[in-house]
Parts: structure tokens; C-alpha cells; sequence
């Protein structure tokens, strides 16, 4: 990850040698040096915590994750810094949809850890899109998939669960053997009856903050200076970073004509981006693009505005003290989600396979697709 400060974009090269590469005043690169080797520390602390034992259940791998320097915020873990890294460091945070004072230092140190260490999940990409994943597997599941069907309400009953469903207009009941809630936290929270207090009172407390992101199409026809970067925190910006999404595309094979770069605000400034008119963040967006990637000007084909006012769950102090009434058994409902550990597409995805492998041992062997689609998904 890369950074645009005061003109500069610095986006290769060992992250530590950055406060000195960088444009900053004398007390500025001192004050950077001094909270990146506290981050340094705290974030090898996560890497070790988020390490799973030999044996050990990835529920207690998350468990340990979340409850790591829980008792402090990132911002009192980083003490006082000069405003000019407080920015860089506000950036960063507002990756996770939140403000260093609204996170814990744990939280804080993992944002680091999953991009300085490489076996961790963030450093990892699908070409093609994330979107690729959902799609294979619908794909084999064929018509046992109803898509645009938003449940209303799901109620447990002795063997099982009843779902009320709408689709095209249309309410349907259906019943499950299984439910697996895969929905944010809040809606589950909203949609499913019969919770025991302690786990609807934490579903109803896992805090969302808001991204507005800015998707650029762009028609170049030759290679473009930020072809080797992958992504760029831009503190004082009208987005707090930049993506160059087809960078996983670029050194391998002939460079092909076009590219992609997105960019978000999140957390305060994503608030504030709520209040604007998709146009007057359409312009913002590209102004700010332009001084840090000039060539940009001239290339922009065009630009999808989107808003997601619960884009993203945040760990905020105390998080950990909820997860032992979400992980516990619910029966036949089973919870699913970025919710649920430090929050990211990989719990996301194995918080579902767990749940999926937790309906399939109570359920008849069933012939077809589905158990054959899972068999393939297992690591
Ligand atoms: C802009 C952006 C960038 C991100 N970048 C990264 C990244 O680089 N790396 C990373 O790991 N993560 C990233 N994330 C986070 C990642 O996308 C999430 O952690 C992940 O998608 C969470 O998956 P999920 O299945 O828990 O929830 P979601 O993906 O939110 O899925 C929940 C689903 O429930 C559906 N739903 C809601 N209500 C109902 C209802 N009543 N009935 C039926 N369905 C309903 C929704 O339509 C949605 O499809 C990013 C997120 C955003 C917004």
C-alpha cells in the first residue's frame, strides 16, 4: 500500500523507509517514525494472534483476533501525533468504515497486519472480480438458487425453521430443515425470532459505518505510471484511498488497452460524502484523482458513484465481549458473516463454510448438486 502526501505518492519499498521518503516537516517525520514502530509492534501482536494452533477451531482463532488490545482505542494506542500523520493515520482507519477513536488498537493493528503480512487474507486477490466466487457457485447450484427473494422474517420451530420470503412482490412461506443467516448483522437481528436476549442484543450492537465509493473506467491505450501500485492512502483527499484494481492484470503477458481504479471515503468523511449529490462527488472524486494521478485526466471513460451507508461492520471496544452469544449454538438457525470475526471476506466465507458443514451433518446425505458444490469448495 502505497501513500499520496503533499504532492508526493510513495508507493514502493519497504513501508518503514516511508517517513523519510515522504514530503513532511522534521517534527511530522518524527512523530511518524515513532507511531509506525508502535503500529510495527501491535501488528505483529495480530499476526500472531490471528495465527491458528495445530488443532485449534478457527472460532478460537477469531475469538483471539477480536479480543486483541481491545481495552484501548487505536487512537489512544497511537497518543498524540502530529496533524499531519493523525491524517494519514485517519485514512488508513477509515479503510474499516470508522475513526481511529471508534475502533480498538487491536482493530487498528490488524488493518496493518493483513497488508504487511503476506499470509494473512487481505493480500490476496481474484481475478476476474470477488464477484466471480458467488457466481461459480450459483452456477452449480442452478435453479436450486433464487436470487432478489428478501426474507422478512425467519422463526425456528422444533425441527426446523419457517422463512417467510418476498419475491416479485410476492410473500411465500418456506420451510427449512437449516436456516443459514448470511445477512449483516442488523438484519439478521431484525429478521430472525426467537433469539435468546444475549445474542439478539449483540447482533443489535455490531456497530456499521458508511463507504461511498467511486468506480473509474478509464481508456488508455499503452502502460500508465500507476500500473505497478495496487493501492494508495490519500489523507486529506475527497476519498481516503485509491485502487488500481487491474494491477493483479499488469507484468504478466502484453498490457491490454483500458484499466479500473476505485476509490472510497469512509467512516466521517464517507459521511460527509452521504450528504452530496452523486455529481458533485462524481467531480470531487476526479479533482482529487487528477493531482495525484495527472495522466488520469484524459483517460476517464466513466465513473459509477455508490453509496453504502452500512458498508462494512467495525470492532469497537468491547466487541469481544459479544462474541460468545453469537458463536453459540442457535439450533437449526446458523449464523454466517463479516460479522463475526475481524471483518473481511474471509470470515465471511468461512463462518458460511462452517455453517454449511454444520447443516450438512444433520441433514440425509442428498444426491445432486449442492453436496457436490461444497465437496469442491472445501480447502
Ligand atoms: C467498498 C468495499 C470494499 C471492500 N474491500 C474489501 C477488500 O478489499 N477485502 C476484503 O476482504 N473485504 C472487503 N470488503 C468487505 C467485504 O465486502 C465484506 O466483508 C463481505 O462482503 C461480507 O460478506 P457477508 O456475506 O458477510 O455480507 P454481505 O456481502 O453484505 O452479504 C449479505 C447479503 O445479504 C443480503 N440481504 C440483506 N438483507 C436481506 C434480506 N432481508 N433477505 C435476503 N437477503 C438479504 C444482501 O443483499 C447481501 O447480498 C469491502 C467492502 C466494501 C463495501
Amino acid at each position: 500500500m502505497g501513500l499520496a502526501v503533499n504532492g508526493k505518492v510513495v508507493a514502493s519499498g519497504a513501508p518503514e523507509t516511508y517517513p523519510l521518503r515522504l514530503p513532511l516537516s522534521p517534527a511530522a517525520r518524527l512523530s511518524f517514525i515513532k507511531s509506525g514502530l508502535k503500529l510495527r509492534w501491535a501488528a505483529q501482536g495480530f499476526q500472531r494472534a490471528a495465527r491458528r494452533q495445530i488443532g485449534e477451531s478457527a472460532s478460537a482463532a477469531r475469538a483471539r483476533e477480536l479480543a486483541y488490545r481491545e481495552n484501548e482505542t487505536f487512537a489512544d494506542y497511537l497518543g498524540v501525533m502530529h496533524p499531519e500523520v493523525e491524517a494519514i493515520f485517519r485514512a488508513i482507519a477509515e479503510r474499516i468504515t470508522a475513526e481511529p477513536h471508534e475502533i480498538t488498537a487491536g482493530c487498528g493493528a490488524g488493518l496493518f497486519a493483513v497488508v504487511w503480512d503476506s499470509n494473512l487474507t487481505l493480500a490476496r486477490n481474484l481475478i476476474g472480480g470477488s464477484a466471480l466466487l458467488p457466481l461459480t457457485l450459483a452456477r452449480h447450484l442452478g435453479s436450486r438458487i433464487v436470487t432478489g427473494a428478501a426474507v422478512e422474517e425467519v422463526v425456528p420451530e422444533p425441527t426446523g425453521a419457517r422463512i417467510r420470503v418476498r419475491v416479485a412482490g410476492r410473500v411465500r412461506d418456506v420451510s427449512a430443515k437449516y436456516v443459514i443467516a448470511a445477512t449483516p448483522a442488523y438484519v439478521t437481528h431484525r429478521i430472525v425470532r426467537g433469539l435468546p436476549a444475549d445474542t439478539a442484543d449483540a447482533l443489535a450492537r455490531i456497530p456499521y459505518g458508511p463507504f461511498v465509493c467511486g468506480a473509474v473506467l478509464t481508456g488508455e491505450s499503452g502502460p500508465m505510471p500507476w500500473d505497478d501500485v495496487y493501492a494508495i492512502a490519500t489523507p486529506g483527499k475527497a476519498f481516503n484511498m485509491l485502487f488500481n484494481h487491474a494491477n493483479v492484470l499488469r507484468g504478466s503477458g502484453p498490457r491490454e488497452p483500458g484499466g479500473s481504479l476505485m476509490v472510497y471515503g469512509g467512516g466521517d468523511l464517507g459521511r460527509r460524502l452521504l450528504q452530496m449529490t452523486d455529481g458533485q462527488i462524481q467531480e470531487a472524486f476526479l479533482r482529487d484523482l487528477s493531482t495525484i494521478l495527472p495522466e488520469v485526466k484524459d483517460v476517464v471513460r466513466e465513473v459509477i458513484v455508490h453509496r453504502w451507508e452500512h458498508a462494512i461492520p467495525y470492532i469497537a471496544p468491547g466487541r469481544h465481549r459479544l462474541q460468545p452469544a453469537l458463536e453459540r449454538s442457535l439450533g437449526n438457525v446458523l449464523l454466517a458473516g463479516d460479522y463475526l470475526g475481524f471483518p473481511e471476506m474471509e470470515v465471511a466465507a468461512v463462518t458460511g463454510l462452517e455453517a454449511a458443514r454444520t447443516a450438512r451433518g444433520g441433514l440425509a446425505p442428498v444426491e445432486g448438486a449442492q453436496s457436490r458444490v461444497l465437496e469442491r469448495v472445501q480447502p
